[in-house]
């Protein structure tokens, strides 16, 4: 029996708000699930509109499309991030342009995001990695520097919060992901939260085929189907009712692991800044020399004896899709790719059982000392 990374926790409310979409024949793109997410959601967010998506990768090409991103136009991006951040850009016929990663919480570093901005870049779109807020206080004084609006990608921070504020509602608009290892999940899923209207009406309109109000079937732009259906929104909703306890688990593994983990040399432990509040997505840390052996050892000893791990990202400037393109913009990239070779996560989920912890604390400490 392995002890998974993560697993989705599904209750009683998951199964009967389903049901409910079945009894009701309300199992496509309208319905009451669907309405009371998206309000109770980005209300939750401190967002005035949410708007929900197929997935997390889906509601980064919105927000983009809705910022008005078009051919030839750059967006900042920090390397240290996921494929659909890059992604997204490219399907916007844009370009991303890649920023190395602060040392301690592995976000953006606001530091070097200044020299990126050419005339050419439309956006900035800070990540807030494995559950810790960026330093958006420095990225906003940025934006507003060069009035270049700020989208977040908030897809493993929900509930993550930077001065009071929570993750997504602080730029211009933020997405979610829901997918299945997220802190909340409807299977797949996403959803756009902006206070911003016209950027809330431009995201219904794109998601839904751009379909308008006063002619069926007539359209003035393309548009997309991006449509969530109400059976997946019914278990995020589901899920939205325990997000509080669903967070405080995940900080409670953290405090556990940092105290178990706490004497063993040669790990470096996630951080959380003052003022922020990590929602530690996955309890992510660094092995480093002294630890005795490397980072993928450690997963393979911990893979035989039942615990399952995970790598860090692989930066995008290192990958070849978009290397191919041209697109693996020029710069030094030194912590990204140290952290890269370094990285892994222990099991995170909200589920996570606390002889588990113990059991995998136990473990790494007798690999440290027969290293
Ligand atoms: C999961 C994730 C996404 C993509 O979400 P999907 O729902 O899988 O498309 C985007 N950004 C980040 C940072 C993520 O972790």
């Amino acid at each position: 029996m392995m002890i998974p990374v993560c697993e989705p926790l599904l209750g009683a409310h998951e199964k009967k708000y389903l049901l409910d979409c079945l009894t009701r024949n309300e199992i496509s793109s309208s319905g009451r699930y669907l309405k009371a997410f998206e309000k109770d959601f980005s209300r939750y967010c401190g967002a005035r509109y949410g708007i929900t998506t197929t997935n997390g990768t889906t509601a980064l090409h919105l927000g983009l499309k809705a910022l008005g991103l078009k051919p030839g136009d750059q967006v900042i991006m920090p390397t240290f991030t996921i494929a659909s951040c890059a992604f997204a850009v490219i399907y916007c016929g844009a370009k991303p342009v890649f920023v190395d990663s602060e040392v301690d919480t592995w976000n953006i570093d606001p530091g070097e995001i200044e020299e990126k901005i050419t005339r050419e870049t439309k956006a900035i779109m800070p990540v807030h990695t494995y559950g810790h807020p960026c330093d958006m206080e420095r990225i906003l004084k940025i934006a507003r520097k060069y009035h270049l609006p700020v989208i977040e990608d908030a897809a493993e921070a929900h509930g993550a919060e930077h001065h009071g504020k929570k993750a997504g509602s602080l730029g211009d608009l933020g997405i979610f992901s829901f997918y299945g290892n997220k802190i909340i999940t409807c299977g797949e899923g996403g959803m756009v939260v902006t206070s911003n209207r016209t950027i809330a009406e431009r995201c219904r309109l794109l998601k839904n085929l751009a379909f308008i109000k006063t002619k069926r079937f007539f359209h003035n732009e393309i548009g997309f189907n991006y449509r969530m259906t109400n059976l997946q929104a019914a278990l995020g909703l589901a899920q939205l009712e325990k997000i509080d306890q669903l967070i405080a688990k995940r900080r409670a593994n953290a405090l556990f692991y940092n105290s178990g983990l706490r004497n063993i040399s040669g790990l470096v432990f996630p951080v959380e800044r003052k003022e922020m509040r990590n929602v530690y997505w996955m309890y992510a840390l660094l092995v480093g020399k002294e630890f005795g052996m490397d980072r993928d050892q450690l997963m393979e000893e911990l893979y035989k004896r039942g615990i399952e791990t995970r790598t860090f990202f692989i930066p995008l400037h290192k990958q070849p899709a978009l290397k191919k393109m041209g697109l693996a913009s020029r710069g030094r990239f030194p912590v990204a790719e140290a952290i890269s070779r370094q990285g892994l996560y222990l099991p995170s989920g909200s589920g996570l059982k606390r002889q588990d912890m113990e059991y995998i604390c136990e473990t790494i400490k007798r690999l440290r000392k027969c290293a």
